[in-house]
């Protein structure tokens, strides 16, 4: 059969989205203009968020966000091995350390047990901060992680690249749109075009706190301001008040995410059919990620667990079907493997999931004829 390319996730760049840029190209603005506090405006209030920071890519918006949060060369923070490096990186580029606690086994999640366990292995203010990832679009529970952070005074730092639009449920039935930052301290999301809101490269950064937010403004745009500016000085006046660094989006940029930003929560229903689809037709067959109770899963990523991985991997591919596998785990990274900072904590369902995992195409614009041409093929392989 003759078809074409499907891969595990792609944009959806539509007539609207491009006049909403060449309008902005237009303009009297490329950047540092009126388009990127309209996206920080409409974005915090689609995810239930205060303040919102726009940077240029989501590894820009970690950097911000934990030196904002404080985090300094020589303290520690946890993180899941089940997650793209930078919600890692973040931590080494500031000289911080970075642990590892294993996911749960069924959610693919960063365990609160298994942090908790590691949290308390160690002496009383070992640890600084947690970096949970809602990975693949599963909503992190921020409510038990809070409850954590809080007995042992640590911050969090929600990375919520692949999440925006998904939700929990707290205890008190109130939903937690994924980034509304109110039990983390901060959130990030980012643009990138396999990820739900296409900006080419870009990234968001949340909080409810006034004094994070304007630290973000700051570290941003290198440590500039003109806020301390008095009436005796001339309209040059500026302070660099800190190191920061040029971390800006482009106007044009923020113009393409807010036209992206209008179809998200249409792309989100249109991902979780998608999801039920694979579910329906997997379901007995083969292990899939759990959905709890009370969730809504934003499915970046639909992912599913065989024993012969390389092997549909390759038959997929084969077929044109470009699966892709999430993640190589960031502790068994070479560089990682080498500093080897926790080399003794046990990360065997990170191992194990890993040696079994691959995802799956999710996209909104996703076809049920490719889809089902996915499914037939995945089945055929599995013979099941
Ligand atoms: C994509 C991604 C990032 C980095 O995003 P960029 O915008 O490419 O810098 C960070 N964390 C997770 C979980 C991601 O999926």
């Amino acid at each position: 059969m003759e078809n074409k390319i499907i891969p595990y996730g792609r944009q959806d760049i539509t007539d609207e989205d491009i006049r909403a840029v060449i309008e902005t190209l237009q303009s009297d603005f490329l950047t540092q203009g009126p388009k990127i506090k309209e996206f920080e405006d409409k974005f915090a209030k689609s995810v239930d968020a205060k303040y919102a920071v726009a940077v240029n890519n989501a590894t820009s918006g970690l950097h911000i966000a934990v030196m904002a949060l404080g985090l300094k060369e020589g303290q520690r923070i946890i993180t899941t091995p089940i997650t793209f490096a930078a919600s890692a990186n973040c931590a080494r580029f500031v000289g911080a350390e970075v642990w590892f606690a294993d996911i749960d086994r069924e959610t693919y999640l960063l365990s609160v047990e298994k942090t908790r366990a590691l949290i308390e292995s160690k002496p009383r203010g070992f640890f600084t901060g947690i970096i949970p990832v809602d990975f693949a679009g599963l909503p992190v529970n921020l409510e038990e992680f809070r409850k954590l952070a809080d007995e042992h005074g640590l911050w969090i730092l929600e990375d919520a690249c692949h999440a925006p639009g998904g939700y929990f449920n707290d205890s008190n039935k109130q939903k937690q749109f994924c980034g509304n930052v109110e039990y983390a301290d901060a959130a990030v999301f980012s643009f990138h075009p396999v990820k739900h809101i296409a900006c080419g490269e870009g990234g968001m950064v949340t909080t409810n706190s006034e004094e994070i937010y304007k630290k973000l403004l700051l570290l941003r745009s290198h440590g500039i301001t003109k806020e301390n500016m008095s009436e005796n000085q001339g309209g040059w006046f500026y302070e660099m008040q800190t190191l920061g660094f040029n971390y800006r989006i482009t106007d044009f940029q923020a113009a393409l995410g807010i036209s992206q930003l209008s179809r998200n929560e249409a792309g989100v229903l249109k991902r979780n059919e998608i999801a039920q689809k694979y579910k329906d037709a997997f379901k007995g067959k083969l292990k899939f990620q759990a959905l709890p109770e009370n969730c809504l899963n934003a499915h970046h990523l639909f992912v599913i667990e065989v024993k012969d991985r390389k092997g549909l991997y390759d038959f997929l591919h084969t077929n044109k079907i470009y699966a892709q596998i999430h993640y190589i785990p960031v502790h068994q990274l070479p560089y990682y493997k080498k500093i080897g900072y926790n080399s003794e904590t046990d990360l065997s369902n990170s191992e194990n999931y890993y040696s079994r995992c691959i995802s799956l195409p999710m996209y909104p614009t996703l076809t049920i004829e490719e889809q089902e041409f996915v499914i037939k093929k995945t089945l055929e392989f599995l013979n099941v």
